[in-house]
């Protein structure tokens, strides 16, 4: 067979092809690209966001699911999204750049697709999947639930996960990758083809139902590979010189034989059997040694991609040795953030690198995907000139990657790198960073422990007496259904259209009827139901010193659904009280006990763009800081319970084990800074979302919070297993007796029924009786009966504890 030369043989190596500029591109650009290509820069982008710079696709999507518009016109929305990416990346110079990124939902279901792997519960049998069979998967359809969906990595991005076993018969059902890279070259852009690789693919999957829990996933290599040869071999037909597939696993803890699978697969996807040069491409993390070892040893491969940005000790791999003649993809603008990168300490680094795998073998790229970054900053309207100097979104990263890449060949662009430099200088020194008295508060903190003095025990003892609540008391998460109204008058009043005045009127007349509700209901601990907060962290980043917000950073996060952090770029305090007017006013409605509701530290940090110039813990520090000052506001104004989510705290758990340590180390040390200096009689509530935590129950214990509300209900109570396994828990404990993400209404019978199964490992006298999750994406129809049916379920089962005694 042929072996195929590493040299990339595309339009932009060769200063006679003329570039197909477009119609619509202005004579100006026109030179302007020439120029960049009259020299090819090794410069590369691992993906790039799918949903538009203002959600396009998003809206495209919905209208399309919600029968308002036709395939052909969600098609065409897509088709233009792809158009222009490409067309930017190839005006900013980039020489690899990538296709097949752009998805209808997800990748990892895109994956699914082109293997054929469609459970038979959504009676596909064969031919291309379309949008039917596709978007059923993916959300489900009248009859048949959706595929389960969870977080890629540590990302908040979510795929939906693969469902195999032995009896998939695997088959070529989806060219998309072929059609996009065909699609790019008609625009005569040349592109890297990129595919979920067939390792990464079988380890993201799980079993199907049914399936022998000692059926190995990975033992269905032999299965796909042929599949992904055959596409391979289409891409190749089609004039394609490359293909990328991505193998983020390998930055996780993998045993040999989960690292051999690697070898096994690449052995038969290589140049000299596919045809085409084949990029590696990892990221999220330093590779473990072995991974990497297994990596740099595949013969063939032509070139692997590293996340330098998140992968230090990869850096030092490299030093120690790269394989002679491969080509390094070094990702170093970040992927995960929004900073503007510091290109000289980049280039410096790519030099360093170019020093061990030789002139022409280095290539710059991106740390990851840039899928996990906002798209472009030129929409961004509201934030001040300096700060965003300070930051990159997707579009200006390519500009970024390429001018590296141009400084590497001896091309530098001084003005770009000097404005650069000056923008780094500005963000070092500006005063609208540095808080010297947070700093100093926070090198406080640092070192020494933080509990409460009395124990949990003792605590709850002193509670009880002031709250007096019954056995089994029954709760909410804190939200009540956001309407149309609240949302109407929320935008009101931030657009100036109705005075302070008539928006607080509003919302107290809300948190009246909520109120009301929960007494009618006979809920024992109340909550003023959030009203005024269109989010749980934007609300307080919004109260909070240190946080900026934009317009358009929109992230995906999972299908249409897209987040918009806020960015930690300054020292965090709290200015002034942000929650003690709300909760002091709801109580005055009621005699029963409101809870406070705060978002804690660790999940404000999770699900925020954060500082790079700090370690993460600093800033977590910070706003826990800031959290306590509001837990000692709200108890001095009377109220008794208060809630800290940390919802998102096992999210940020690391990806590698030898890291989780310390993550949770800090993390929980955060939280009890919120809360350990208060009275034994202010009961501190945590809620976190999410059931996945027998692994860290430990670190959810030492979280020392009297009562812990907390999922369970839509993962078959995996949670009370831990507890079957002999982990004594003193603390109160709610975990979720019914599942909130669904507008189906549970019956007083099934969350009887929950609630027993709980007292079988739970002492009855710290269980709660709760939903899992806040109410504010379901409607008052579903709620009212929902809540009226856990309160029966409760009271019920308290005539049973009775009459047991
Ligand atoms: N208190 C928040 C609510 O009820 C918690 C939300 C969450 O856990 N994601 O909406
Ligand atoms: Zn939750």
């Amino acid at each position: 067979m042929r072996q195929i030369s590493p040299t990339l043989i595309s339009f932009h190596s060769s200063s006679s092809f003329s570039f197909p500029c477009f119609a619509t591109t202005p004579r100006l650009k026109t030179q302007v690209c020439f120029k960049f290509h009259i020299r090819s820069m090794a410069s590369h982008i691992v993906g790039y966001p799918r949903m538009g710079p203002k959600r396009e696709l998003k809206f495209a999507l919905e209208s399309f699911w919600d029968g308002k518009s036709s395939a052909e016109e969600l098609q065409k929305v897509a088709a233009d999204l792809r158009v222009s990416i490409w067309k930017q990346m190839a005006d900013a110079g980039i020489k690899y750049i990538p296709s097949n990124t752009f998805s209808y939902y997800d990748h990892v279901l895109d994956t699914t697709a082109m293997l054929g792997a469609v459970p038979l519960r959504y009676g596909w049998s064969c031919g291309e999947i379309g949008f039917d069979i596709y978007f059923s998967m993916a959300r489900g359809n009248a009859s048949v639930p959706a595929m389960e969906m969870t977080k890629w990595f540590d990302t908040n991005y979510h795929y939906i996960v693969p469902e195999l076993g032995p009896d998939v018969e695997f088959s070529y059902a989806s060219h998309k990758a072929v059609q996009e890279y065909k699609e790019a070259k008609a625009l005569g852009i040349d592109t890297i083809p990129v595919l979920v690789g067939p390792v990464s693919y079988l380890l993201l999957s799980k079993l199907a139902k049914g399936v022998e829990k000692s059926f190995s996933l990975l033992s269905l290599i032999d299965k796909i590979v042929p599949i992904y040869k055959q596409v391979v071999a289409e891409l190749k037909a089609a004039g394609a010189s490359w293909i990328q597939f991505d193998e983020p696993t390998l930055v996780m803890d993998l045993d040999s034989q989960k690292l051999h699978a690697f070898t096994h697969a690449y052995k038969e996807l290589e140049p000299s059997v596919s045809g085409l040069n084949v990029l590696i491409e990892t990221y999220f993390a330093d590779l473990p040694a072995e991974a990497y070892n297994t990596v740099t040893a595949l013969k063939g491969v032509t070139a692997i991609g590293f996340d330098v940005v998140r992968g230090s000790k990869t850096v030092d791999l490299i030093k120690d040795g790269f394989p002679r003649g491969k080509y390094l993809f070094a990702g170093v603008v970040d992927g995960r953030n929004i900073w503007a990168n510091d290109l000289n300490a980049s280039l410096s680094t790519l030099q360093a690198l170019e020093s061990v795998v030789g002139k022409d073998k280095l290539v710059v790229s991106t740390s990851c995907s840039l899928l996990h970054t906002a798209v472009d900053l030129v929409n961004e309207t509201k934030l001040d000139k300096e700060l965003k100097s300070w930051l990159a979104f997707a579009a200006q990263k390519l500009l970024e990657v390429n001018a590296l890449a141009k400084a590497l060949s001896g091309q530098k662009d001084e003005a770009f790198f000097s404005a650069n430099a000056a923008a780094q200088a500005s963000r070092r020194s500006s005063p609208r960073v540095a808080n010297k008295a947070v700093q100093k508060a926070t090198a406080a903190v640092k070192g020494s422990d933080h509990r409460r003095v009395t124990n949990v025990g003792a605590r709850l003892a002193a509670q009880q007496e002031k709250l007096n609540l019954p056995v089994l008391p029954t709760t909410t998460i804190g939200s009540f259904p956001q309407t149309l109204g609240l949302r109407k008058v929320r935008r009101e009043y931030k657009a100036n259209k109705i005075s302070e005045e008539e928006y607080v009127r509003a919302i107290k007349e809300e948190i009246k009827v909520v109120v009301k509700l929960q007494e009618e209901l006979g809920l024992d601990v109340l909550v003023h139901g959030e009203p005024e907060r269109n989010d749980m962290v934007e609300y307080f980043g919004e109260q909070l010193s240190g946080f900026a917000f934009t317009v358009n950073g929109w992230v995906q996060s999972y299908g249409s659904r897209c987040v918009k952090p806020p960015i930690i770029y300054g020292d965090v305090s709290r200015p002034k009280a942000m929650t003690v007017f709300w909760s002091t006013l709801a109580q005055s409605m009621t005699k029963h006990p409101m809870k406070g509701m705060l978002t804690g530290p660790v999940t404000i940090l999770n699900w925020s763009f954060v500082r790079n110039d700090q370690p993460r813990f600093e800033t977590c520090y910070q706003i826990a800081l800031a959290i306590k000052d509001e837990v000692e506001d709200l108890e001095k104004a009377g109220i008794n319970v208060i809630q800290i989510d940390e919802a998102a705290l096992r999210e940020g758990l690391p990806l590698r084990k030898s890291e989780q340590a310390f993550y949770l180390d800090w993390a929980v040390h955060s939280f009890r800074i919120t809360n350990c200096a208060f009275q034994d009689t202010t009961q501190i509530h945590t809620h976190m979302c999410y059931s996945n935590f027998n692994d860290i129950i430990n670190s959810i214990m030492d979280m020392d919070a009297d009562v812990i509300t907390i999922e369970n209900s839509r993962s078959d109570e995996k949670l009370l297993s831990v507890f079957c396994e002999g982990v004594k828990y003193s603390a109160g404990i709610g975990p979720g007796v019914y599942d909130i993400h669904s507008p189906r209404i549970p019956t007083t019978e099934e969350i009887t029924d929950r609630v027993n199964k709980m007292l079988a490992v739970l002492e009855s006298n710290v269980l709660w009786v709760n939903p899992d999750c806040g109410l504010k994406t379901r409607k008052y129809s579903e709620v009212k009966p929902a809540l009226s049916n856990m309160v029966a379920a409760a009271k019920r089962a308290r005539v049973q504890l009775a009459s047991a005694k």
